[in-house]
């Protein structure tokens, strides 16, 4: 398929192998780990051992980097094994990483552990929704500038194509964590980040039941040191099955995402009528301070939207316990509507000094916005805001 197609079509596309020759519309889930050879060192079909290639893997790639817009995708394990994975593939001994201070807490965690202590780099987060501070933070030992937009959980957006040009000026590899936006609302590549990295856990899968990832670039060199990473440093390339969820859950995914946003923009103009209910954080908001930016950037707003309520860290449990469409879990991007408490959820690893730090207060309320009736949502919601 040509890249010129819209996401819609893309997303429909089968990318089966091209030997297939039974007619599936759906990729078959090769579960083979080996595969036998014509001579020692001869295979003609170019497949030896299921952490090197897999079919059904390679499928899935081709249509992840065509959905994203770029010539290679590597599929891991986890949005995790990703990060690890480019990590690995571009940092030495010694470089300097530059990262925003808003970045999801486990790529923080990974930075610390990976980078700084075992590789020995170093890693200076920046309140990067200022584009004077990336600039500023860059050096010519700049190796990596990881950037997440919209971040983990107060949504704070940086400049695409003002990041990539700081980045560009000293031969950084500038990565986006794409996974909040998706290619369905914010294209990175077409603004200058070299890679984009997705949680495929999220919306690409769709259904909260497969973990994955996947890095996505247009340069061939990377993506081979990616997969070379992946490969023989983590061992973690996405199994078979997995591959299978993802490209079934690719199907639907544009649809999902009107739906997921429609609904997310009612929640989200709901919660900033509401008297128990101070900031709002959504990037569709006109209220949200960067709301401009957000407009220029990206195609659609997302599905997640995060909130302070007037009200004690205890009443803040009590509303979150009241709701019943909004199930009580981590993650986000599956159809289902959830709630967190990060507090003591998805940035319960955090001190609470590091929480005060990073603008979590104990009365913030992450809400991952599913598809459901949206008059269901709020009527939820009010129930249980009706409680304080
Ligand atoms: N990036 C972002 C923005 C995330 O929110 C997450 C997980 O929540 C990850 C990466 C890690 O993905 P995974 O849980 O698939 O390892």
């Amino acid at each position: 398929m040509d890249h010129d197609y819209h996401l819609e079509t893309l997303a429909m596309a089968f990318d089966g192998p091209e030997s297939g020759e039974t007619g599936d519309v759906v990729v078959p889930i090769h579960l083979t780990t080996t595969h036998e050879m014509e001579a020692p060192g001869e295979s003609a079909h170019g497949y030896k051992y299921a952490r090197f290639g897999n079919p059904t893997r390679e499928a899935l790639e081709r249509r992840l980097a065509r959905l994203t817009g770029a010539d290679h995708a590597v599929a891991c394990a986890s949005g995790t094994a990703a990060i690890a994975a480019t990590c690995l593939a571009t940092v030495e001994s010694g470089d300097r990483v530059v990262a925003f201070d808003g970045v999801y807490g486990g790529t923080r965690l990974l930075f610390e552990d990976l980078l700084v202590d075992s590789l020995g780099a170093t890693v200076e987060y920046v309140d990067a929704t200022d584009p004077a501070n990336v600039e500023q933070a860059v050096t010519d030992d700049t190796s990596l500038v990881w950037m997440e937009s919209p971040t983990n959980p107060l949504l704070q957006l940086c400049d695409l194509s003002t990041v990539a040009d700081a980045a560009a000026s000293v031969d950084a590899t500038y990565v986006m964590d794409n996974t909040f936006a998706t290619p369905y609302f914010q294209r990175p590549l077409e603004r200058g980040a070299d890679v984009v990295v997705h949680s495929t856990t999220k919306y690409l899968n769709g259904h909260s039941d497969s973990l994955g990832g996947a890095v996505v670039t247009d340069d061939g060199e990377l993506a081979d040191a990616v997969g070379h990473a992946l490969a023989y440093e983590l061992g973690s390339p996405l199994p078979p099955f997995d591959c299978y969820l993802v490209g079934r859950g690719l199907r639907t995914f544009p649809l999902r995402m009107d739906r997921h946003e429609h609904n997310a923009a009612a929640v989200a103009e709901y919660l900033a009528d509401h008297p128990a209910v101070g900031q709002v954080n959504y990037p569709g908001l006109e209220s949200h301070p960067q709301h401009d930016l957000a407009r220029e950037q990206m195609d659609g707003y997302g599905a997640v939207v995060s909130f302070e309520l007037d009200a004690t860290d205890a009443e803040t449990r009590a509303v979150i316990e009241e709701l019943d469409v909004f199930t009580l879990a981590v993650s986000l991007g599956g159809t289902e509507s959830l709630v967190d408490h990060p507090t003591t959820m998805s940035a319960s690893y955090l001190s609470a000094e590091g929480r005060a730090a990073a603008g979590i207060s104990d009365s913030l309320v992450r809400l991952a916005v599913g598809i459901e009736h949206e008059a269901d949502l709020i009527a939820d919601l009010d129930r249980a805001l009706s409680k304080l």
